[in-house]
C-alpha cells in the first residue's frame, strides 16, 4: 500500500508535467521530474519516452538509490542517473525537474547570460551556470549537474535544457517557471535595446 505522502507525490509530478508541457516548457515526450521518498530511500521519476502532458500517478516508476526499478510497468526516465547523482550529493535536495525551456536554452546557446533584469534574476539566479553539454542520459551529464546545483535552484544544460531543484515538485517547477520569465524578458529586452538591470546598490 503506497503511503499517502508516495500518492500525493505522484499526483504533484503528474501535475508538474502537465504545466511544463502546457507552457511549451517541454514538448510532448521531453523532460522528466523525480520526488525522493526519505522514508523508504526511493525515488518517484516519470517514464521514459512517455507522452508527459498527460500521465496517471501509476505511470510514475519507483526506483532506488542505484536505478534499479521498484515499482512500474514503464521504463523509468533516461535521466535516472543525474535525479540520483543529485539527491546523493545533496540531502537537502527533494525534487528535480528537467525541462526543455526554449527561451532560457535559447539564450544561453547565444551565449546570453542571465541578468539581473527582475529581483527573482538579481537573487535566486544570481550566476546561474551553463553547464558544458554532455549526452543526454549519461552518467558524466548526472555528474556535472550534481556537483553544480548543490548550492543553487537551476543550472542550464547547453544545447539541451535546464535541471531546476526545490523541497517539493511544484517548488522547483517554480523555478522553472522564473527562470522562463526572466530569459523571455531579457529575449524580448534585448530585441529592442539596452538591457535596463536593477541598479547593483539596490540588490
Ligand atoms: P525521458 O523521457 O527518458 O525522461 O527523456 C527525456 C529527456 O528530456 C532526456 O533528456
Ligand atoms: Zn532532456
Amino acid at each position: 500500500m503506497p503511503s499517502d505522502t508516495e500518492k500525493s507525490l505522484r499526483e504533484e509530478l503528474v501535475k508538474c508535467m502537465k504545466i511544463l508541457h502546457s507552457r511549451g516548457l517541454i514538448s510532448g515526450i521531453g523532460g522528466n521530474a523525480s520526488a525522493r521518498l526519505p522514508r523508504e530511500g526511493a525515488i518517484l521519476i516519470t517514464p521514459s519516452g512517455k507522452f508527459k502532458g498527460d500521465l496517471a500517478p501509476d505511470d510514475i516508476c519507483k526506483i532506488d538509490m542505484e536505478g534499479r526499478v521498484l515499482e512500474g510497468y514503464v521504463r523509468p526516465s533516461i535521466e535516472s542517473p543525474l535525479h540520483i547523482a543529485i539527491y546523493r550529493s545533496s540531502p537537502h535536495i527533494n525534487a528535480v525537474i528537467h525541462s526543455h525551456s526554449p527561451f532560457t536554452t535559447g539564450l544561453a546557446l547565444a551565449g546570453k547570460k542571465i541578468e539581473p533584469v527582475n529581483y527573482e534574476a538579481a537573487v535566486i539566479f544570481k550566476e546561474v551556470p551553463i553547464l558544458d553539454f554532455r549526452i543526454p542520459g549519461s552518467k558524466e551529464l548526472g555528474e556535472l549537474v550534481a556537483q553544480n546545483i548543490k548550492n543553487r535552484k537551476a543550472v542550464i544544460l547547453q544545447n539541451h535544457g535546464v535541471v531546476a531543484v526545490g523541497a517539493t515538485p511544484l517548488e522547483a517547477l517554480s523555478i522553472i517557471e522564473s527562470l522562463e520569465e526572466v530569459s523571455i524578458m531579457i529575449f524580448v529586452a534585448s530585441h529592442f535595446g539596452e538591457v535596463k538591470l536593477i541598479p547593483k546598490d539596490q540588490i
